[in-house]
């Protein structure tokens, strides 16, 4: 059995690589893993040796400090690799397939799963629907920023790429498909996303970008990106987005100087419950910033996507409220407005094959937009010093070296 090695989290602002246990057809015990889960058998599962795997904003509201992740928990919900296992159970997936996988584990079963709602799946995580890879609250599934990992559920989870060698070439684009490409591409479809749209995309990071680049996909006639930070932006307009610097106040006036109107047709939150404020408040947290602008600058009748992420306990919070996270929002407004908002988990597989055709296809540059920068598993902590310092870029691991393009975080 090979070894195995995986990025933890080791209490706020602190990972680092340790030696952990080659998967089995078995979830053990493990910190964060919920004891109903623990000795239940996956004969459906396939072992990957994981070729990508993705530094994502989620992972930094738990490696902050700010959820009740235990020390100890394996991270990594971004998995790209290929099967070198699989358990028997499993009917189609074969060894030697290269895959994407969704980060939402779902089972293909229940419910939900079968309207397409894979984001809460009701049979993964024994405490509440819906569950990922290497995350607080989320079952316990051990993490992917690591050597090797077991998928559940394999012949239902898994994207198999068509063809090894031309995914190979693609890597640094279609390692974005278990997460943030469909993630930013749900935020801007739910958001109503048509031809001719306008559309603000608030936050500039890589799930922003997506939005912003999937809203270009679905044919918006503008995209707007707000944030506070200008390395960001400045990468949002390379992409042809314009940008609003929501430190020199609300984007409701900036977006009127762009489009001789305050409101924008679509809007898309995708920063989330550690939100800045706009103007002078922008040096301070205000959980509820973004989504109360929002509905001040969408248009009567608009929808919200809203792929920022809301948490249910915050121990960092300012104040108790936001501590079960019970946010301020303005919601008579819009309500007055019948605003529609589309929250939680992206179901990744709602969107992931079609986007992999693009993506294939030359019909879009994901990697390059987001700026993925390929490092090793050892770099790992680096990298996610640095993602956190707010650098335009999206880190990912090759912890194998097997993508060739690995440079020093
Ligand atoms: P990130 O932290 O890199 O980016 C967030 C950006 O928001 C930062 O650049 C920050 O400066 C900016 N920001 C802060 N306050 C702002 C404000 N008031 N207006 C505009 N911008 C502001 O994170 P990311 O990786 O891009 O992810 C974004 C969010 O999406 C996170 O909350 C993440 O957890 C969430 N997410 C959700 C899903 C899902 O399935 N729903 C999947 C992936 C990520
Ligand atoms: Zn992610
Ligand atoms: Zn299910």
């Amino acid at each position: 059995m090979p070894n195995n090695r995986a990025v933890t989290y080791q209490g706020p602002l602190k990972v680092e690589v340790d030696p952990i246990a080659y998967p089995e057809f078995e979830l053990k015990d493990g910190p964060g893993v919920n004891p109903a889960n623990v000795g239940r058998k996956i004969p459906h599962g396939a072992i990957l040796k994981v070729v990508t795997t993705n530094i994502c904003g989620s992972d930094q509201h738990m490696v902050r400090g700010r959820t009740t992740a235990p020390e100890g928990l394996v991270l990594g919900h971004e998995i790209t690799g290929e099967v070198v296992e699989v358990g028997p159970g499993v009917e189609f997936v074969k060894v030697g397939d290269l895959c994407s996988v969704p980060f939402n584990i779902s089972c293909g079963r229940c419910k939900n799963c079968k309207e397409g709602k894979t984001g809460i799946c009701l049979n993964v995580n024994p405490d509440r629907p819906g569950s990922a890879y290497g995350y607080v609250d989320m079952g316990g599934w051990v993490g992917g920023q690591a050597e090797y990992v077991l998928v559940p559920y394999a012949d239902w989870n898994l994207l198999v790429f068509p063809d090894y060698d031309q995914a190979m070439e693609k890597i640094t684009d279609l390692t974005m498909l278990s997460d943030i490409f469909p993630t930013g591409f749900h935020g801007a479809y739910t958001a109503g996303v048509k031809t001719g749209s306008s559309v603000y995309v608030a936050g500039a990071g890589p799930v922003g970008i997506a939005a912003a680049v999937s809203a270009q996909l679905l044919g918006a006639g503008v995209v707007i990106v707000g944030d506070l930070n200008e390395e960001r932006l400045a990468q949002a307009r390379v992409l042809g987005c314009e940008t609003v610097d929501v430190t020199k106040g609300d984007p409701r006036d900036q977006i009127e100087q762009l489009l001789g109107t305050p409101e924008v047709d679509c809007g898309v939150d995708a920063v989330g419950f550690e939100a800045h404020g706009h103007g002078g408040d922008a040096g301070n947290e205000a959980p509820a910033t973004v989504l109360n602008s929002l509905m001040d600058i969408v248009a009567a009748g608009g929808s919200l996507g809203i792929p920022g992420l809301y948490v249910t306990g915050d121990p960092g919070a300012a104040d108790d409220a936001a501590k079960v996270g019970s946010l301020s929002i303005r919601l008579g407004l819009g309500w007055a407005k019948s605003h529609s908002f589309y929250t939680g988990q992206c179901p990744v597989m709602k969107y992931n094959n079609g986007l992999m055709k693009a993506i294939l296809h030359d019909k879009v540059h994901i990697g390059d937009a987001v700026n993925a920068t390929v490092i090793s598993l050892e770099d790992a902590p680096k990298g996610y010093a640095e993602f956190d310092s707010g650098v335009a870029r999206k880190y990912v691991i090759d912890p194998h070296g097997v993508t060739g393009r690995i440079v020093a975080a």
